[in-house]
C-alpha cells in the first residue's frame, strides 16, 4: 500500500524545512496521536520496528525466567524472549483460531514462569478472557504480539486494550505500515513513561540516564509515510473484504478446505486470508496445491511453516517436542495464505479460485 509519491515528497519537504529528522519530532507526535485515536489506545509508543517494541515490552514489565508462548508464529516472537534471556515454553494452539489455547497453559506453569506471550494470529483475536483468567490465577503478565491485528476489535473494544501490553508491527508487509516501524500499547501512562525512556537509551535528560535502554525510536521520515498510509487503511480494508467474500463464496463449501475462522463479536484486521487444506480429507496436500499454483504464477505462502519449535535453535527445548504440539503440527502442515491485497482485481481473485478448484478436481 503506497501513497502517491508526490504526497510523500511534500511531507519530506516539511521535514527538510524543520531540519528535524528523528528523536520525537512533529511527525512522530502527529502519528502517535493519530494512531492513539484510530486504535483507541491512549498509551501508545511508536518504535522503529515491532521486534524492538516487543523486546522493550519484556523489559518494561520486568519479565524473566520462562514465558509461555505459541510455536505457530513468526520467528520474532520466541526470539524476543531469547534476547531477554528468557526461555520460551511452547504450548499447543486452538484448532479453530490457531491461537495459543489458554487450556494448554496451566500445566506448563512453573515457579520460573513470569508471563504469557500470545499472538493474534492472522488478526483473529485470542481468547483474551481465558488468557487473563489464567494469568490472574497465577500472577502472570500477559503480552500480545499484535503484528497481524491492526484494527482488530473484540466486543467493540480495541484488541490492544487487553493484557498488559500489545505490540504492533508497521513493517511494509503489514496492513498499516511505515516501511519499517512498530508500536507498543500499554495500559497506563506510568508504564508508557517507562517504555518511552527504554526506547531512548533510558535517557531522562542531558545528564541523567535512568536504565539500560535501547534505540527503538521511529524517525520523522517513517512517521511521515505512516501519516499518509493511515489515510488509506479504511479503503484498503473495504477492498480486502470484497476479496475475502469472493474467496469464501467460491471455496467455502469444498470439504477439503477450511476457511479462516469467523469470531462472533469481533472485527478482523483483514491482514491475511489463510485457508487450510485438510490433508486427511483430500488427495491434494497443501504442499501439492502450493507447488501447482506456482505453475500458474499464483504465489501463496506457507505461513507459518515450519513451527518455531522446529527451528534448530529451539528444538532441544523440552516443550518443543513434536508430540506435545499435535494441533500446531497439523495446522503448520495445512495452512496456506492466499494472495490478499486491495490491488487484486475481482477477476484475478476468480482466476485464483478457478485454479484452486481445478487442481482439487484433477
Ligand atoms: C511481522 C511480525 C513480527 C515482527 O515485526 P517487525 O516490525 O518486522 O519487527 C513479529 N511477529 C509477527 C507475528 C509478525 O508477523
Amino acid at each position: 500500500m503506497l501513497p502517491p509519491v508526490e504526497q510523500l515528497a511534500s511531507r519530506m519537504a516539511e521535514i527538510w524545512d524543520a531540519q528535524w529528522l528523528t528523536n520525537g519530532g512533529p511527525k512522530h507526535a502527529a502519528l502517535e496521536t493519530a494512531l492513539g485515536t484510530y486504535l483507541d489506545a491512549a498509551n501508545i509508543s511508536l518504535f522503529n520496528n515491532g521486534t524492538i517494541a516487543l523486546i522493550t515490552a519484556c523489559q518494561a514489565l520486568r519479565l524473566s525466567g520462562e514465558v509461555i508462548t505459541t510455536p505457530f508464529t513468526f520467528a520474532a516472537t520466541p526470539h524476543v524472549l531469547s534476547w531477554n534471556n528468557i526461555t520460551p515454553v511452547f504450548a499447543d494452539i486452538d484448532p479453530v483460531t490457531m491461537n495459543l489455547d489458554p487450556r494448554n497453559i496451566e500445566p506448563l506453569i512453573t515457579n520460573r514462569t513470569s508471563a504469557i506471550l500470545a499472538v493474534h494470529v492472522f488478526g483473529t483475536p485470542c481468547d483474551v478472557e481465558g488468557m487473563q483468567t489464567i494469568a490472574d490465577r497465577h500472577g502472570l503478565k500477559v503480552i500480545y504480539d499484535g503484528a497481524h491485528a491492526f484494527g482488530t476489535t473484540v466486543g467493540g473494544r480495541s484488541v490492544t486494550s487487553f493484557g498488559d501490553a500489545t505490540m504492533l508491527s508497521f513493517h511494509a508487509t503489514k496492513l498499516f505500515h511505515t516501511a519499517e516501524g512498530g508500536a507498543l500499547v500499554v495500559q497506563n501512562s506510568e508504564i508508557k513513561k517507562r517504555v518511552d525512556f527504554l526506547k531512548n537509551f533510558g535517557i531522562q535528560d542531558e545528564t541523567t540516564v535512568l536504565m539500560p535502554g535501547i534505540n527503538g525510536k521511529m524517525s520523522e521520515l517513517h512517521a511521515a509515510l505512516g501519516l499518509l498510509t493511515l489515510n488509506m487503511v479504511a479503503d484498503e480494508r473495504k477492498r480486502r473484504q470484497v476479496i475475502a467474500d469472493i474467496y469464501r463464496e467460491r471455496l467455502g463449501d469444498r470439504p477439503e478446505l477450511v476457511m479462516p475462522p469467523v469470531v462472533e463479536g469481533a472485527t478482523l484486521s483483514q491482514q491475511y486470508f489463510a485457508i487450510r487444506v485438510r490433508n486427511s480429507e483430500s488427495r491434494v496436500s497443501r504442499d501439492y496445491l502450493f507447488d501447482k499454483l506456482r505453475q500458474y504464477n499464483i504465489y501463496t505462502r506457507k505461513y507459518f511453516y515450519p513451527l518455531c519449535s522446529n527451528y534448530s535453535c529451539y528444538r532441544m527445548l523440552p516443550s518443543a517436542q513434536d508430540h506435545l504440539l499435535p494441533v500446531a503440527q497439523q495446522v503448520a502442515e495445512e495452512v496456506l495464505c492466499l494472495p490478499f491485497y486491495g490491488g487484486l482485481s475481482a477477476q484475478d481473485v476468480h482466476r485464483i479460485c478457478d485454479a484452486i478448484l481445478f487442481i482439487l478436481a484433477a
